[in-house]
């Protein structure tokens, strides 16, 4: 395994593209260290979505790694449709109507149909409708039927399928499409690990598509993208209802203005990690990368900054989606995380010092963070079948490496994204044969090259192996004292 695998504990996200879906690609970023690859269902066929996560998968295998596989469903992301000529260009204080009952490629500088119908609905003179993710601005001045009739407040070029958004929020429309329906019985098919849901404002949107899911066999964690100012509202319920958050900036920027993003950025992981859950921070990381093969500083600033904040994972969008660069990227985010994770801040927790834990393989968890924490550990091995031992760890900030250790392989695949958390696969151990169980955990350490001789490792597993929720030891063992095996 290469340094840039071990060595880093913020994990990093990358969406695969046309840029990005060769077998020789995908085998470079996953060398190049990437965790979960995301495929975006606003692009692209099903067929086009499974044959990526075959090749992801292929390529974690011939790596030795383990990849999580997320699908990022389209959701009811507005956006305009077609001009006639491809693009028009608006000037200030000009009249544009954005009209539900024009033909699909009738646009022309006056006026361009819209994909969301009820959109004339939803809006009343003076609301603010911000295009292509703020580069066009339009002031609402009045609504007849079908057509939303603004005046150009911020002008520029509008090209075909611009997304709109209204500042502010408040658009009715269903978090689930009946597309993304479609596309939950996909990521069922395609085993995603994890299944992100586009604009849920509430609870009710998270758990809805949970039960698609389940309902379609599929297994995935619920990733709920935050990027609706709704959402904002009820975000503690939304982050109760999901496993993962994703701070969608791109969109939530737009809807609740763009500074106010890193103030609700610390909030919002900080409020995640509290709460148990595990927490993404996407759009626009590695922009400029997009076509240059180094960030600015202000991208490396924005990247380190995430970490010190404690964010799981990093995301990547165009950059490899549609770059010219996208392992060099990978490689960028990968170098700017290991050294801002070498921060003391980083690796400092209070957490959870003044509170009361509720089950017995959390304190466990607990209790083998704060022991490595203060003791000089070497790394922790916890041996899970669900992985929330791994995850009530991941939670705590720490600079020792976490190894889960699980025979299954989606447990391994979920943790892929837990900040801290390297997933292994661990042999079914019969017989609750604890001295066994002991040595392989530390082989696999041993094998991983985090260890050596004399240092000092936690275990933690349960004392019926093999039963979800039963960790209820931790132990701590020097390498090279462990009782050797018959053979
Ligand atoms: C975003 O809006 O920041 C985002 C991640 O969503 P998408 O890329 O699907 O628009």
């Amino acid at each position: 395994m290469s340094d840039n695998v071990v060595l880093r504990r913020t994990k990093i996200l990358a969406t695969l593209g046309p840029a990005s879906e060769s077998e020789e690609i995908i085998d470079s970023l996953v060398k190049a260290g990437v965790d979960v690859v995301r495929l975006n269902f606003s692009h692209g066929s099903p067929e086009e979505h499974k044959q990526r996560a075959d090749r992801v998968r292929a390529a974690a295998k011939a790596n030795n790694r383990t990849v999580g596989v997320l699908v990022d469903l389209q959701g009811p992301k507005i956006r305009t449709e077609r001009f006639a000529d491809g693009k028009v260009k608006l000037k200030v204080g000009a009249e544009f109507c954005l009209d539900a009952g024009l033909g699909k490629n009738d646009g022309d500088k006056t006026q361009v149909g819209i994909t969301y119908k009820a959109l004339p609905q939803d809006v009343k003179e003076n609301d603010v409708l911000v295009l292509d993710d703020g580069r066009i601005v339009l002031r609402v001045t009045s609504v007849e039927g079908n057509r939303i009739h603004t005046t150009v407040v911020v002008g520029g070029k509008l090209s075909d399928n611009k997304g709109i958004n209204l500042k502010g929020g408040g658009l009715s429309a269903e978090a689930l499409t009946e597309k993304d329906r479609k596309d939950i019985k996909v990521a069922a098919e395609i085993e995603a690990d994890f299944l992100a849901i586009s604009f849920p404002r509430n609870a009710a949107d998270v758990k809805l598509a949970r039960t698609l899911l389940r309902d379609a066999g599929g297994h995935g964690a619920i990733v709920s993208k935050v990027e609706r100012a709704e959402a904002m509202e009820n975000i503690e319920s939304i982050i109760d209802a999901s496993d993962v958050i994703m701070i969608a900036r791109g969109d939530l920027g737009v809807e609740i203005g763009d500074d106010q993003l890193p103030a609700v950025q610390k909030r919002l992981i900080k409020l995640a990690r509290r709460m148990n859950r595990v927490v993404i921070t996407a759009t626009q990381m590695m922009e400029s990368m997009i076509s240059n093969p180094i960030p600015t500083r202000a991208e490396v600033f924005d990247v380190a900054n995430a970490v010190l904040d404690g964010t799981d994972a990093v995301m990547l969008s165009a950059e490899t989606a549609a770059g010219e660069y996208p392992v060099e990227t990978v490689c960028a985010m990968a170098r700017i995380c290991r050294n801002a994770e070498q921060q003391l801040d980083a690796m400092r927790s209070q957490h959870r010092m003044n509170q009361m834990f509720e089950r017995v393989d959390e304190a466990i968890a607990m209790a083998t963070m704060y022991t490595a924490n203060h003791l000089n550990v070497r790394a922790i091995a916890a041996l899970t079948e669900s992985g929330s031992t791994a995850l009530w760890m991941s939670r705590i900030s720490s600079g020792i490496p976490i190894y889960s250790l699980s025979t299954h392989q989606r447990t391994n695949r979920k943790v892929s994204m837990y900040r801290g958390v390297t997933p292994v696969d661990f042999p079914v151990i019969e017989e609750n044969n604890h001295a066994a169980a002991n040595q392989i955990a530390i082989d696999v350490l041993l094998n991983e090259g985090v260890v050596t001789d004399g240092d000092l490792v936690i275990i933690t597993k349960g004392d019926l192996m093999g039963t979800g929720g039963g960790t209820n030891a931790m132990k701590i063992v020097k390498v090279g004292d462990m009782p050797k095996l018959a053979d």
